[in-house]
């Protein structure tokens, strides 16, 4: 049998299963062996790390990841996949397939069972309709997690990494750098995948702090701060922040923080970095 993550060894095991791709899962495998080596090296995994692979498809990765770490855990939502992986993977014994989907799974509780609660690493090609809700999850979720290396639309791999000033800087970017360390690794052109996706796509690592690199008094409020900033984003900050209800804080109350920090009142939340929104949401809280 030609290797997986070629397009011969890939057309195969579609064929000698009869399988369809869908759509709604946002299934595009990978079939270029650079690209995979490329992601696991950039993961850094080791024969003491446990990994947590989201969405394996047919396992192609999952046989790299298999190869340098010491435990995989798979999490694939499409059934159809499983027998195909029960295949594909029969040559390991390290590696658990479990069928479900990634954002209703208790993860905290798998890497409790199943890494005595110690950090784990996430590696993937993620399906580029649920990024966001995935990384969100896996950053406020507080889940034990020393790096998350992923395969993302280019787009919000900028998003993530991006600072102050640029379109692309948002509640994403905030959340990602408060947690972690982001560092784009590789950019991946649509011919990598079968089938081939519209948009370009990267590799990202984000690495996580062990503590956060600014002081907020209230991780939450600041975070609600950073929403409603980004929410009415051509909004000055001012007004973008008192006409949210739920945050509760009057006009004036902004105005006194932006002066206390030496800031115009006419700025916008996509002017202010990470420090200034903890600074702000201090003296807001
Ligand atoms: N890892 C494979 C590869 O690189 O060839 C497949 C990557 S493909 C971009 C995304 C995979 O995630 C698909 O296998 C898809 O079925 C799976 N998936 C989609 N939504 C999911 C979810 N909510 N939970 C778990 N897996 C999901």
């Amino acid at each position: 049998m030609a290797a997986l993550g070629t397009p011969g060894g890939t057309i195969e095991i579609l064929k000698k299963y009869d399988f369809s791709f869908q759509k709604k899962y946002g299934q595009n495998f990978l079939i270029d062996t650079n690209i995979l080596k490329k992601i696991v090296d950039a993961s850094s995994i080791t024969d003491k790390d446990c990994v947590l692979e989201i969405g394996p498809g047919i396992g192609t990765m999952t046989q790299y990841l298999a190869e340098s770490a010491k435990e995989v855990i798979a999490v694939e939502i499409d059934k159809a996949l499983i027998p195909i992986l029960e295949d594909t993977l029969s040559e390991y014994d390290n590696v658990t397939i479990m069928n479900g989907d990634i954002l209703k799974l208790d993860i905290g509780r798998i890497v409790e069972e199943r890494n005595e609660g110690k950090a784990i690493k996430v590696v993937a090609n993620l399906p580029y309709y649920i990024t966001t809700p995935i990384i969100m999850g896996l950053l406020e979720g507080h889940v034990p997690v020393k790096s998350i290396t992923v395969m993302v639309q280019k787009e919000v791999a900028d998003r993530m990494q991006t600072g102050p000033g640029t379109k692309d800087y948002g509640a994403l970017s905030l959340a990602v750098q408060y947690y972690t360390r982001p560092e784009i690794v590789a950019q991946v052109a649509p011919s990598c995948f079968m089938p081939k996706p519209k948009v370009g796509s990267a590799v990202i690592r984000l690495d996580r702090h062990e503590t956060p690199p600014v002081d907020a008094d209230n991780e939450k409020f600041m975070f609600s701060i950073i929403r409603a900033a980004f929410n009415q984003r051509r909004k000055t900050l001012v007004n973008g922040l008192a006409n949210d209800a739920k945050l509760g804080v009057s006009k004036e109350k902004v105005s006194e923080a932006l002066e206390t920090m030496g800031l115009p009142l006419t700025v916008r939340g996509e002017a202010l970095t990470l420090e200034e929104f903890a600074q702000l949401s201090n003296l807001l809280f």
